[in-house]
């Protein structure tokens, strides 16, 4: 009962910090996980439980790990990597795929080599990957059923942004774990030393298998 009075008033908190319109929607519309998120943050805090967590923002491992946002590897991959806070620099994004060499992601590898001292890359993909044959069509359809007006459409094609080949997946899961790490090996702003690899998880049992490595040549 305490636990539901306090969603309670820190939902009606977030409410009233809320002046936006289209936010609010968002924020009374929906059931959000997001008060009971901010209750167990306060508790957190308040038990100093970040203190198993303090780290610099210097990858120890001199990592950087590109993987895929997928639910089941949001505990599984560090565990089963044997990495720590303050390990590596993770980077997430759906299939692990590098779609664009001017992109964020690639800026964030940049940036990890530059400045955070990363000198080792890794493209982690895993088997039963929802980007494997994602359709752009079906996507399409359901963003209209959620009441995406088909003039959005036309005007973003007018604009030149080709929805169809954005929202399209990948063959497989090693396809796309090769393309990125190929997107990425190429890039002409990343140094010759950096080490680029590719490996597949299998996202029950966390068995990692090699596809690449980084010093090899492209597949
Ligand atoms: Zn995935």
């Amino acid at each position: 009962m305490r636990f539901a009075q306090r969603n309670a008033q820190v939902s009606a908190r977030i409410t009233m910090d809320v002046c936006d319109d289209r936010t609010r929607r968002y924020t009374v519309g929906t059931m959000s996980a997001l008060p009971e998120i901010l209750a167990h943050n306060t508790e957190f805090v308040k038990n100093k439980e970040y203190e198993a967590f303090l780290t610099s923002p210097l990858p120890n491992k001199r990592l950087v790990i590109i993987t895929c946002m997928d639910t089941r590897l949001v505990e599984l991959l560090p565990k089963a990597m044997g990495l720590r806070n303050g390990d590596v620099k993770m980077i997430k994004t759906a299939g692990a795929i590098v779609s664009h060499p001017f992109g964020s992601v690639m800026r964030s590898v940049l940036v990890a080599v530059y400045q955070l001292e990363a000198d080792e890359i890794a493209v982690v993909g895993h088997h039963g990957c929802g980007m494997t044959g994602l359709s752009p069509g079906t996507v399409l359809e359901k963003a209209r059923q959620r009441g995406i007006s088909p003039d959005t459409f036309q005007t973003l094609m007018h604009a030149g942004v080709d929805l169809q080949q954005w929202l399209t997946g990948m063959e497989s899961p090693r396809a796309g774990v090769l393309a990125s790490v190929k997107m990425i090996r190429d890039h002409p702003l990343l140094p010759q030393d950096v080490a680029v690899h590719g490996l597949i998880m299998d996202p029950e049992t966390g068995r990692l298998e090699m596809l690449s490595p980084g010093e090899e040549g492209d597949e």
